[in-house]
C-alpha cells in the first residue's frame, strides 16, 4: 500500500517535470502565429479589394480620357477648317475691296469726264446751263444747244448711273462678306474656347490618373509585403506544427550501399585543420553518387550550401529532433518538403571541407549534436 502510493507520487513528480519540460508555450505561439496568419489574409483581401477598385477607377478614367481626345480631335478638325474658311474669305474680301476701287475709280472717272465735256464746250465751267441758253445767239443755236447739252447728259448720265449701280453693287457685296466674317470670327472664338475647355478637362482626368496610378502600385507594394509577411508565418506555422512533437518510429541507417565508419563521434584530431575537436556526427565512406536515404519521416528545413559542410540536408523530426547529411553532390529535396523514412534525399559526395567522397551524418536534439550511432545502426 505505502510502496503503491510512493510509486504514485514518483509517477506526479515525473509528470511535471515532463510538462515543464515540453516547449514552452508551443501551442500558444502556434495559437497566435495562426492568429497573426489570419489578419494579415483578411488585410491582403482589404488590399486586393482597394487594388481592384483603384484598377476599375483607372479603367473608367482611361476611358474618359479617350472620348476627350476623340473630341478633342473632332473639334480641333472643325477649327481648322474655320481657319481655313475666314482665310479664303479674306482671299475673297480682298478681291472685293479691289473691285469696289475699281468701281469707284470707274464712277469719278466718269463724272469727271462729264465735267470736261461740259466745260470743253463752254470754257468757263462756272457757267449754268441757264447761263448757256441765254447766250444762244439765235432760237436754231438755242434748241442745237438744249439738244446737244441733252444727248451728252443723257448719255453720261447713263454711263454713271451704271457705274454708280455696279459701285453699289460691289459695296454691298462687300458688306455681306464682312457680316460673314464676323460670324465666322465669332465661331473661331467659340470653338477656341470649347478647345482650351476640352484641354483643361483631360489635363485634371490624366491628373487624376496619375493619382489612381500611384495608389495602385503603393497597394502593390503592399500587398507584395504582407504576401512575404503570410508566407513567412506559414513557413513559421509548418516549423511550430512539425516540431510539436516527435515523428514516430525508430530511425534507420542513412546509407544504404555502405556501413564502413571512417570517424565516429566525438573528440578526434580533424584530418584536414588538424587539431583536436569534437566530431559532431559520423562519417559513413561510400563511392560518389551513392543513394542517401531519411533516417525518419519528418521536414526539410535545410537544403543548401551549408559552409564546411557543403551541399547539406537537415530533415526536422519534431520534438527538437534533427538529421544532418553533409558533403553531399547532389540534393534531391526542397525545404518544406515532407519525407518519409528511408526517401532517397541526396547522393553522396566530397563537397564542403572533405577529403573524400563520403557521408557525414548527425543527429541534434534541440540543436546540440549526439552520437548517431545511438539512434542508428545496421
Ligand atoms: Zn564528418
Amino acid at each position: 500500500m505505502y510502496k503503491k502510493r510512493a510509486i504514485s507520487v514518483i509517477l506526479i513528480i515525473v509528470m511535471l517535470i515532463s510538462l515543464a519540460f515540453q516547449p514552452a508555450g508551443a501551442d500558444d505561439e502556434l495559437e497566435k502565429a495562426k492568429q497573426e496568419k489570419q489578419n494579415i489574409d483578411n488585410q491582403i483581401n482589404q488590399v486586393k479589394n482597394q487594388k481592384k477598385n483603384e484598377l476599375n477607377e483607372k479603367a473608367q478614367l482611361e476611358a474618359e480620357k479617350n472620348n476627350l481626345l476623340n473630341t478633342e480631335k473632332k473639334e480641333n478638325e472643325e477649327y481648322e477648317n474655320l481657319l481655313n474658311e475666314i482665310n479664303e474669305l479674306e482671299k475673297i474680301l480682298e478681291e472685293v475691296e479691289q473691285a469696289l476701287k475699281e468701281a469707284e475709280e470707274n464712277y469719278e472717272n466718269q463724272v469727271n469726264q462729264f465735267k470736261a465735256h461740259l466745260s470743253a464746250m463752254y470754257k468757263n465751267s462756272n457757267e449754268t446751263i441757264l447761263d448757256i441758253i441765254l447766250e444762244s445767239k439765235n432760237i436754231i443755236d438755242l434748241l442745237e444747244r438744249i439738244e446737244l447739252i441733252s444727248l451728252l447728259s443723257k448719255r453720261d448720265k447713263q454711263i454713271i448711273d451704271q457705274l454708280k449701280t455696279a459701285k453699289e453693287d460691289v459695296e454691298y457685296k462687300r458688306r455681306t462678306y464682312l457680316e460673314q466674317k464676323a460670324e465666322l470670327q465669332e465661331a473661331i472664338r467659340e470653338k477656341k474656347n470649347r478647345l482650351e475647355s476640352l484641354k483643361a478637362s483631360r489635363a485634371s482626368v490624366e491628373s487624376q490618373l496619375q493619382e489612381t496610378q500611384r495608389k495602385i502600385e503603393i497597394l502593390e507594394k503592399q500587398e507584395k509585403e504582407l504576401l512575404a509577411k503570410s508566407e513567412e508565418i506559414s513557413n513559421l506555422i509548418k516549423t511550430l506544427s512539425t516540431r510539436k512533437k516527435y515523428v514516430e518510429g525508430q530511425m534507420i541507417w542513412p546509407l544504404p550501399s555502405s556501413t564502413r565508419i571512417t570517424s565516429t563521434f566525438g573528440t578526434r584530431r580533424h584530418p584536414i585543420l588538424r587539431y583536436i575537436r569534437t566530431h559532431t556526427g559520423i562519417d559513413i565512406a561510400a563511392s560518389s553518387g551513392s543513394n542517401i536515404v531519411a533516417a525518419n519521416k519528418g521536414t526539410v528545413i535545410v537544403a543548401g550550401w551549408q559552409g564546411s559542410y557543403g551541399n547539406a540536408v537537415i530533415i526536422d523530426h519534431g520534438g527538437g529532433i534533427s538529421t544532418l547529411y553533409g558533403h553531399c553532390s547532389k540534393l534531391l529535396v526542397k525545404v518544406g518538403q515532407e519525407v518519409e523514412a528511408g526517401e532517397i534525399i541526396a547522393k553522396v559526395g566530397s563537397t564542403g571541407l572533405s577529403t573524400g567522397p563520403h557521408l557525414h551524418f548527425e543527429v541534434r536534439v534541440n540543436g546540440e549534436p549526439q552520437d548517431p550511432l545511438k539512434y542508428v545502426s545496421y
